[in-house]
């Protein structure tokens, strides 16, 4: 079991202090359609950053970035959408309804506000265990962005108003092509396994990113490799970095659209390197990865999945009783006074 291997790096159970166990993830985002990450219609630039090309090839180029946020967002969802259809978000005590992203009243006491963390006006934070960093394009944006001009439809959700006439107005959308690669290394801190099992799950699962109202935004995502250390792995951006120079020296013309598999092998040879990298102390063969991917897929199957979020649910139920005593005698103590 592959997932006794990461055991060193992995927590015994929650604990509220972090004690430097790191696991790292090397991920592949590889577009399966049209996206756009970005909202619709705010006429917001596609997200781009000036960076070198390689770490030894010192151009520089244009590179697109997919940010945290846009990461994290839709895998948090995806996991809550178990916990929801499982009866795991709990009720809110500030504002008195179920668990929701984005709002002031997070419910403190889910797995996804365990694991990802929360920020509670005033009562106290969870940090989040996951850290994500932007994630950047192998090839440059200029190759990987499309342009077209369409023609602003109505409210009817056509391109002809109710007297039949055409619409004349023009709307200009950028829009990431399919087959664009993006390289992204998340981070997991004094995480347990079933927390690692959750978190590789929402990642695994998730298939929409971007503008979520729109039909565009497939992304395949793939975990290429899996650490255990101190530290965390080099960033998103020296892998990218580092795959260049390799595809580069290996002759490869740099265009869209670029195929997966020599991609994969460029990506996998240089992250072979980083064991050797201060505070990583080692990293899953392929054969222990593909153990640990089917030890994550059986958890989260069907068949298995209420006994697995339950467990993971029951592991924090100790800490919800102490923090909901520490509440009482807060209050009794106001009273007191
Ligand atoms: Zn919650």
């Amino acid at each position: 079991m592959s997932i006794e291997k990461l055991q060193p790096f992995l927590a015994p159970s929650y604990e509220n202090f972090p004690k430097g166990r790191t696991i790292g993830v090397v991920v592949l985002r590889t577009t399966q359609s049209e996206t756009i990450f970005r909202t619709e219609g705010t006429g917001e630039p596609m997200c781009s950053e000036y960076v070198q090309a390689g770490v030894q090839n010192t151009e520089s180029i244009s590179r697109l970035v997919m940010t945290k946020r846009k990461q994290v967002a839709p895998e948090r969802r995806k996991g809550r959408e178990f916990l929801r259809s499982h009866e795991l978000l709990y009720t809110a005590p500030k504002s008195d309804s179920i668990c929701a992203l984005n709002t002031n009243a997070p419910c403190e006491m889910c797995i996804d506000c365990f694991l990802y963390g929360f920020a509670a006006g005033g009562e106290g934070a969870q940090k989040s265990r996951v850290w994500t960093e932007d994630a950047f394009s192998v090839l440059p944006s200029t190759e990987l962005i499309g342009d077209r001009t369409i023609n602003a439809i109505f409210e009817t959700g056509t391109m002809r108003d109710e007297k039949g006439n055409a619409s004349t107005a023009l709307n200009t959308s950028e829009y990431i092509k399919p087959g664009v690669h993006f390289l992204d290394i998340v981070t997991l801190k004094d995480v347990t396994a079933d927390e690692l099992r959750y978190a590789l799950g929402n990642i695994l699962l998730t298939s929409r990113y971007g503008a979520v109202s729109s039909r565009v935004g497939r992304m395949e995502n793939q975990i290429l490799g899996i650490f255990g250390g101190i530290a965390e792995l080099p960033s998103s951006l020296e892998l990218v970095q580092g795959v260049y120079d390799k595809l580069a020296a290996d002759g490869k013309a740099l265009e869209h659209p670029f195929k997966t598999e020599p991609l994969i092998a460029a990506a996998k040879s240089v992250i072979a390197t980083w064991t050797n990298k201060r505070g990583i102390s080692m990293q899953l063969s392929a054969d222990e990865l593909d153990a640990l991917i089917a030890d994550v897929d059986r958890n989260w199957s069907l068949n298995e999945q209420e006994t697995f979020l339950k467990r993971l649910d029951r592991s924090y139920a100790s800490l919800r009783k102490v923090k909901s005593e520490g509440k009482k005698k807060g209050r009794d103590q106001q009273q007191e006074e």
